[in-house]
């Protein structure tokens, strides 16, 4: 039986995986070593060097593509280092089109390093995918989505996308570090490139940073692996072994997740202080049905605002948490909190932000797996 044929908790475990070659290790060994003996010059077992290729990358490498319903797995240093290796795919005068409530730091990296060298960034509120259209032209090369997005949770219809981009014969990426493969499955709806910041919800335990792609071409993969030898922004042994244990519990820790999600977003909904919440499972969340035909649960990323929009107050609440610790980051076991505004969105001038609805108050959760009446314990404390 093929392990390819399984369903995804069996392939979250088992997927692309075999017991090590050498002793028969059930967990691939952390192979720190750089190079590798060769009994002729170029006879040798697989590999050459770790930059091209490391035996617990390639562990790794065939999980994710496992998971994502892919071919091809490739991890790098970070998850910037990913769709850094994406963008030098294309040449100086092509375009892309991007979501615009985007992270900050693909953001970053988009205007401040590769606008510079001659590529067009468009910026658009994908929520009506149509509107894409008006920004395709013969420079178009990439489609670059993210859905949820970070910290507004506005959904993507990752399909109709796909139909866009096949049309125009454009790549289309999809950044999938909030969903997962758990929640969502981006190739399987069209996409031609699934990106990770593994550093988050695929490693899961807050003790790593590494990215990922995915894909199904081989001529894409192919160009893929080029970059990520040629730049060399490539994850270590050490790192590879992490998210692939990691990766074992995804299904376990996102189903829970999910339900502990589901809890703190009534919670908060219900709380009268709290003036919005912004979580994709509830009916009234614009992008509700396009969230239950595409994922297949709504995860534990949640944003509120406080009533009367207080900056000092929001403030206040993050400061007043004890189980949920104040900090970047997100997808780990522990449940953390941030404030966008003087934190992950700070860079960004006040009118900016507040137009994608970034405001002062808002505050971000990532909902981690504990006993969820601690959670809610220390929320109703925190808040007041
Ligand atoms: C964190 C994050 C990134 C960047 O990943 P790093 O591993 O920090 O380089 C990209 N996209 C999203 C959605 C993220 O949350």
């Amino acid at each position: 039986m093929s392990k390819e044929n399984l369903r995804f908790n069996s392939k979250a475990i088992h997927g692309g995986q075999e017991p090590d070659k050498a002793y028969g290790a059930v967990m691939p060994p952390i192979y720190q070593t750089s190079t590798y003996a060769q009994s002729s010059p170029g006879a040798h077992k697989g590999f050459e060097y770790s930059r091209s290729a490391n035996p617990t990358r390639t562990a790794l490498e065939n999980s994710l593509a496992s998971i994502e319903n892919g071919k091809y797995g490739l991890a790098f240093a970070s998850g910037l280092a990913a769709i850094d290796a994406v963008m030098k795919l294309l040449q100086p005068g092509d375009e892309v089109i991007s979501t615009n409530d985007l992270y900050g730091g693909s953001y970053r990296l988009f205007s401040k390093i590769f606008e510079g060298f001659g590529i067009k960034f468009h910026f658009v509120n994908m929520e009506n995918p149509a509107v894409i259209e008006n920004y395709i032209n013969t420079n178009t090369r990439l489609i670059w989505v993210e859905t949820p997005t970070n910290p507004m949770m506005n959904i993507i219809d990752i399909a109709q996308v796909a139909n866009i981009a096949k049309k125009h014969k454009v790549l289309l990426g999809v950044d999938n570090t909030f969903a997962t493969p758990y929640l969502q499955l981006p190739l399987d709806l069209g996409a031609d490139l699934v990106m990770h910041s593994a550093t988050k919800y695929m490693g899961g335990h807050s003790d790593v940073v590494m990215g990922a792609l995915v894909v199904k071409d081989k001529d894409l993969a192919d160009k893929l692996y080029f970059i990520q030898n040629a730049s060399g922004a490539v994850a270590g042994p050490m790192d590879c072994f992490l998210v692939l244990r990691g990766i074992k519990t995804l299904h376990v820790r996102m189903q829970r997740h999910c339900e502990n999600g589901a809890a703190i977003a009534k919670f908060l909904a219900d709380h009268p202080k709290i003036e919005k919440v912004y979580w994709p499972g509830f009916k009234s969340h614009p992008n509700h049905e396009i969230a239950k035909k595409q994922m297949k649960g709504f995860g534990g990323m949640i944003s509120f605002v406080t009533k009367g929009n207080n900056y000092q107050e929001a403030i206040k609440i993050v400061e007043n948490l004890k189980v949920f610790t104040l900090a970047e980051s997100l997808g780990g076991v522990e449940s953390l909190a941030g404030h966008p505004a003087s934190m992950t969105h700070a860079s960004i001038p006040k009118e900016e932000r507040e137009k994608t609805g970034v405001v002062d108050a808002l505050i971000r959760l990532s909902v981690g797996i504990e006993d969820v009446e601690d959670l809610i314990d220390d929320l109703r404390r925190a808040i007041g």
